[in-house]
């Protein structure tokens, strides 16, 4: 067995959250130190957290090498953690410095437990309510079972601390020395469970029975929203914690509401652990130190939440689990859902991947019979799923400029006489995509990508979506100097807000876009109010397909459904089909039954066929048979290479002296393609290149992919980021 305790001065090596590439050695401290603990070690000037990994390697000088300045007073990592770690480094070729970095996204952890002030809801109102006041109120009541330092708070509110130290004068806010992180109230498992339909008791008996087993095992939890699923996997959490083990559910953050929140404690009485980006650093560095000693039974968070140091997990579920958000784009490239598999097959957890539309990886998964499946066949109560038609555009009289077709049109008339809601969905931020000079033709353009800029007229200005760069909305062509001839083309949600707006003035529009809103939170409790039928037509990008529930919606009409079928990406079917029914599921959730039409020039291309046809098996066998034959995910392996320089020359020189030497790839039976500039060829003055490479799905990609990658240094401000199992190719 490997050593694992370490006496004074004994040489021990230690992962730190520094750039390292390699495990430092330390001697161990006065009173010793155990592998897993948490420690502060000096580098330079600067003393920065580490976790002691196991025996140095006593490849430098002793003399020189400096003591462990002191262990820090947290649960040390356990080894299911490091192993997890150092694996889910190898798969996504992500040095482990990193996954430590990830691991440890809490503030303050060195700092010793003490205590400090918090403010809560006071006892009385205040007789003279402003605006200011009112809205520390509402922070407090919309996150009452948080605490809040003065400074958080009063930054949720928006307000001075002044306010908030005035309403504690006044009783209406409640100051109390606290000890800094408390643990969390236990979850009743027995508390609030629900009647089931027998297909939801038969799911949730199997799922129990998976979790009572102790051993790793994924299920596919499908059923059409509405259909109950959410009811399920709580009673999978709730025979976790009757096992004594920890669960965690991750969900979309764009879906981790109050809503969701005030459901678990309905269901178990009290509310979990929230670990997500609204969460305050104190809340953040609570969750840590209570997960980490067991103090915390459910944590419900976003994608990182996989990362938090759980002392016994037994259960993950990854709700929407063909989401996009789950693949973390940027730093180290990791999809949650495939992370969750890992960390689960290594602690004897189950893994509940839940979805209406699942991804072609799970579906296919299934079929080789490493996943379980489950299905939920009808939504709760009297809604049905909604009538699905096509609107071929090529026979609608629409003139141009406008695009919604008199059918859809007659359709929202229809509900607006009734008193009930439509949605006009289209997955495009903005006013208009391009904005064309009509004198000289001319496109309007970044000037850091090769990116249109798009027009978002809310904001009075043009955006590039690449990139975030904003300009003033021209009135002379920046080309030909000619005034007055700049044209918007095409629709964004906001000028289908106008449209819509037009076409029906007595209704209550609302456009629902992530950049109309300040906050996450402000969007959260804008979407709540639509929802509770303050809209009569709302109009929105891919944000409304999310995990809401619109009780009064009862049409949706999507404005371009091919969309999504152009474009390189090899998923563009699959991200079609999901989004069309996630959000044609939108309909109908209530007593009315719904209805979805779809605006197509292509009414009979395969996917939009199968979507109107509501054929889901036919649809993924088909997708199936193609990616199959391509050779490509879930039938075979990617890895994306994207390049990167200030400088155009040394980044295809790079690109080409890659594809050269590609031995070690071609001794395990994969290809190089490229490089070809990447699709946005510069984003912020960076020039693009990438390259693909394609192997079987047995080989073993990632060894062949560093010895490939290792054999160039990286000189200048040359970048290269290796994405395995890429999800977008831009
Ligand atoms: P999904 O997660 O599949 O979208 P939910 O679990 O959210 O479905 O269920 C949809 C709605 O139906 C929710 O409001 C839920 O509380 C309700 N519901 C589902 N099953 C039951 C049940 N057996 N008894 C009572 N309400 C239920
Ligand atoms: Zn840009």
């Amino acid at each position: 067995m490997a050593q694992s305790r370490f006496n004074a001065g004994e040489l021990v090596g230690v992962l730190t959250t520094q750039p390292l590439g390699r495990v430092l050695d330390y001697r161990a401290p006065e009173d010793g130190c155990l592998v897993g603990d948490f420690v502060e070690v000096p580098l330079g000037p600067r003393r920065i957290l580490g976790v002691v990994w196991g025996p140095g390697a006593g490849d430098y000088d002793y003399a020189k090498v400096r003591a462990i300045f002191r262990v820090l007073d947290v649960a040390p990592m356990r080894d299911e953690m490091r192993a997890f770690l150092s694996r889910a480094a190898d798969y996504t070729l992500t040095p482990l410095d990193a996954m430590l970095r990830l691991a440890t996204r809490a503030p303050g952890l060195g700092e010793a437990p003490g205590t400090r002030k918090v403010y809560r809801l006071g006892s009385t109102e205040p007789e003279r309510m402003t605006d200011a006041r009112r809205a520390v109120l509402e922070v407090l009541r919309d996150y009452g079972g948080l605490s809040f330092t003065l400074k958080e708070l009063a930054d949720m509110a928006g307000v001075g601390t002044s306010v908030v130290k005035g309403m504690v004068k006044l009783g209406a806010v409640s100051e109390e020395e606290a000890p800094r992180d408390t643990p969390y109230p236990r979850l009743d498992p027995g508390h609030g469970g629900k009647d089931l339909t027998p297909d939801q008791a038969a799911g949730a008996k199997v799922l129990a029975e998976a979790v009572a087993s102790g051993t790793y095992g994924t299920t596919l939890l499908k059923g059409v929203t509405g259909s109950g699923k959410t009811e399920v996997y709580l009673e999978a959490v709730a025979a976790c914690l009757r096992a004594g083990r920890q669960a965690l559910v991750l969900l979309p953050e764009i879906a981790l509401t109050g809503e969701f929140l005030d459901r678990v404690e309905a269901r178990f009485g009290q509310r979990p652990a929230e670990w997500h980006s609204g969460v305050t650093q104190t809340e953040r560095r609570r969750c840590w130190r209570m997960v980490g000693q067991g103090d915390a039974d459910l944590v419900v968070g976003a994608r990182s939440a996989l990362f938090l140091p759980y002392r016994d997990l037994g259960l993950i579920v990854v709700d929407e689990e063909h989401d996009t958000s789950y693949k973390q784009e940027d730093g180290v490239l990791y999809n949650a859902r495939d992370m969750a598999v890992l960390r689960a097959a290594g602690t004897g957890a189950q893994v509940v991947l839940a979805s209406a539309t699942p991804s072609l990886e799970s579906w296919a998964n299934v079929e080789a019979g490493k996943y379980r499946r489950l299905e939920l066949t009808s939504r709760f109560g009297p809604a049905v799923m909604p009538r699905m038609a096509a609107i071929d555009m090529r026979t609608e009289d629409l003139p141009g400029g406008r695009w919604v077709s008199p059918t859809l049109r007659a359709a929202m008339r229809d509900r607006l006489d009734k008193g009930e809601q439509s949605l006009v969905f289209l997955n495009r931020r903005g006013y208009a995509p391009v904005t064309l000079c009509r004198a000289c033709g001319h496109q309007i353009g970044c000037d850091d990508c090769d990116a249109r800029m798009v027009e978002h007229r809310f904001l009075k200005r043009l955006m590039c979506h690449q990139c975030g760069a904003t300009k003033p909305m021209p009135t002379v062509c920046p080309h030909c100097q000619v005034e007055g001839k700049l044209s918007a083309v095409g629709p964004g949600v906001e000028r289908m807000g106008e449209e819509v707006q037009a076409l029906f003035p007595d209704a209550r529009v609302a456009v629902l876009s992530s950049d109309l809103y300040g906050s996450a939170r402000a969007m959260k409790a804008h979407i709540a109010e639509i929802a509770a039928g303050g809209t009569d037509i709302i109009i929105g990008t891919q944000l409304v397909a999310k995990g809401h529930n619109f009780p009064k919606l009862t049409l949706v009409g999507v404005i371009d459904a091919d969309l999504g079928l152009q474009g390189s990406d090899l998923r563009a079917a699959e991200r079609t089909f999901q989004l069309m029914r996630q959000v044609a599921g939108r309909a109908g959730r209530a007593e009315a039954p719904g209805e979805a039409l779809l605006q197509t020039y292509q009414p009979e291309h395969a996917v939009i066929r199968s979507i109107v046809a509501g054929d889901e098996e036919a649809f993924w066998a088909a997708e199936a048979a193609e990616r199959r034959a391509a050779g490509v995910p879930p039938y075979g392996r990617m890895a994306g290479i994207v390049l990167s320089s200030t400088d155009v020359q040394e980044v295809f020189d790079l690109g080409t002296a890659l594809a050269r030497a590609d031995a070690p790839l071609r001794r395990i039976g994969a290809q190089v393609f490229g490089p070809a500039p990447a699709p946005i060829a510069r984003i912020r003055g960076r020039h693009r290149v990438r390259l693909l490479v394609k192997a079987e799905k047995s080989a073993p990609l990632q060894a062949a992919l560093a010895e490939w990658a290792g054999q160039f240094k990286l000189r200048g401000d040359l970048r290269m980021a290796i994405d395995i199992d890429p999800q977008s190719f831009y």
